[in-house]
């Protein structure tokens, strides 16, 4: 039997040594990271690519958190590219592509782009796009007449402060401000539409200093794709919808198919991140990376909802396996998410402090309000839905979505490597970030680490026992 010398470990087999510290608050330590060399993030933290984790809602609210969302590939690609672009939308100081309406559409026509695209109003223009004046929904709310043509209520043209595309953030906002409107529309010599300012926006920008944003000051998103030649489309239109990193999603990443994809990527769409795994060896780390990867996803079998162990027999303890790819990406210069079986903020410390550069979170962020799963009463509590992405019920779905319909023999095919769950209601994503945030950051003090870098450098682990692990825990009283 060949089998390797080292004991495998993982979060609970261990705890960090506490040291020296000259910190004196949590506030002066600083948890910048890279999810991959050309995306920084003010926090470790990224939501999983899951069905019940990251579609816009969660991928909006974590970016203008610091972290990002990785939307999932479970739905076809035209709503994958429209949660993109919603994204996308949500928050920048220059909306470039503003959501315009014809003159002679119909009140009922603009009411029901409004609210199909989300948006409070719309930039009245001609053909050719010149800028004939502004609707907003207010506007619409208040016309009795539905079949009232859009030209009739708006605000026209000459009644409209407008500017350049070059108006900065500042002076923008002091004409948002004299004028006591909502938005600016940019325009060029020619009076043509070319972007809108909105003073939602600016205020937006307030809000979330540390968002995690494109050179364009808009949020960043991330998309899952797969690797299948169908799987090529869907890669091409996110590509074209600016996601801003691709994550290939594989079970087991350490696939020639996997490197060859990764390979045929970087050259067709060199300047994409591209994120590629899930992978448990330094080795798997090596060969995804030499391919052309640019950050590394680590982990097999480690998820809450995954069963790959038990159905398989593979996997490599979570804690060993990020960090032994962790020492493998630092020598090469590539990041590592350690994705999967993390439960609390003290998991995120130690999954940083083996090497990881992230951490990606799927059930711990299941519960909470910006998660698409379903809501679920039980027993008079509250939960939602998880799912994992190997699921039986998942599988359905995505055969769904690929095919339209499933047959009964299909299913009996399904060797499920996920189960189905419920987590507790969590709330507001940006509470449970908070406090997930607040303990990796007193985490960091305990080593005296400024910075990940230094928790890393400075960490020492110690392998405890069962009694050591029960020490760890709440004991010898009764929970109120
Ligand atoms: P969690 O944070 O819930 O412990 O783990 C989330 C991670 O579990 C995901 O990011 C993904 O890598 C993994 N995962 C999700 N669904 C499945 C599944 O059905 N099977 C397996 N093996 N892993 C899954």
């Amino acid at each position: 039997m060949n089998i390797r010398p080292e004991v495998g470990l993982t979060f609970d087999d261990v705890l960090l040594v506490p040291k020296r510290s000259s910190i004196r608050s949590r506030s002066a330590v600083n948890t910048a990271t890279y999810l991959t060399p050309q995306i920084r993030l003010a926090i470790p933290i990224v939501s999983a690519n899951m069905d019940t984790v990251t579609e816009s809602e969660m991928a909006v609210a974590m970016a203008q958190a610091g972290g990002i969302g990785i939307l999932h590939r479970f739905m076809p690609v035209s709503r994958q590219v429209e949660m993109l672009r919603r994204v996308k939308r949500a928050e920048s100081y220059v909306v470039e592509d503003p959501i315009t309406i014809f003159p002679e559409a119909t009140l009922a026509e603009a009411r029901q782009k409004m609210s199909d695209i989300r948006v409070g109003g719309l930039v009245v223009v001609d053909q050719e796009r010149h800028l004939l004046g502004m609707l907003t929904s207010r506007d619409v709310r208040l016309a009795l007449d539905e079949n009232e043509r859009v030209e009739a209520v708006m605000t026209p043209r000459e009644r409209l402060s407008v500017a350049t595309a070059s108006e900065t953030l500042e002076s923008a906002r002091a004409t948002l401000y004299a004028r006591r409107v909502e938005k600016l529309p940019l325009v060029d010599v020619e009076d043509r539409l070319v972007g809108l300012i909105t003073a939602r926006d600016i205020i937006k920008l307030r809000e979330h200093p540390q968002a995690t944003k494109d050179a364009k000051g808009r949020l960043r998103v991330g998309a899952a794709v797969g690797i299948r030649s169908e799987d090529m489309p869907r890669i091409a239109a996110c590509v074209e919808a600016e996601a801003d990193v691709l994550v290939l999603d594989v079970a087991h990443g350490h696939m020639e198919h996997v490197l060859e994809t990764v390979r045929k990527l970087k050259g067709k769409y060199p300047k994409v991140p591209l994120i590629a795994g899930n992978v448990a060896t330094a080795e798997a780390v090596c060969d995804l990376v030499q391919s052309g990867a640019d950050a590394v996803k680590v982990g097999v079998g480690s998820g809450s909802i995954c069963i790959t162990r038990v159905v398989t027999g593979f996997g490599v303890p979570q804690l060993t396996a990020v960090a032994e790819c962790a020492e493998a990406g630092r020598r090469l210069g590539i990041p590592i998410i350690a994705d999967g079986g993390i439960r609390n903020s003290g998991d995120i410390t130690k999954a940083l402090a083996a090497g990881a550069n992230t951490v990606m979170l799927g059930s711990l962020l299941a519960g909470t309000d910006q998660s698409p799963g379903a809501p679920v009463v039980r027993n008079g509590r509250r939960y939602k839905l998880v799912r994992g992405m190997a699921s039986l019920t998942a599988n359905v779905a995505r055969q769904e979505v690929d095919k339209g319909e499933v047959e009964d023999d299909e299913l009996a095919e399904v060797i499920p490597e996920g189960v189905e769950a419920v987590v507790p209601d969590r709330g507001d994503v940006f509470d449970i970030l908070h406090q997930l945030v607040g303990g990796l950051r007193s985490g960091m003090s305990y080593c005296g680490a400024q910075t990940l870098d230094e928790l890393c450098e400075k960490a020492e682990f110690i392998r405890i026992t069962p009694a050591g692990r029960e020490e760890s825990g709440v004991h010898d009283v009764s929970l109120l």
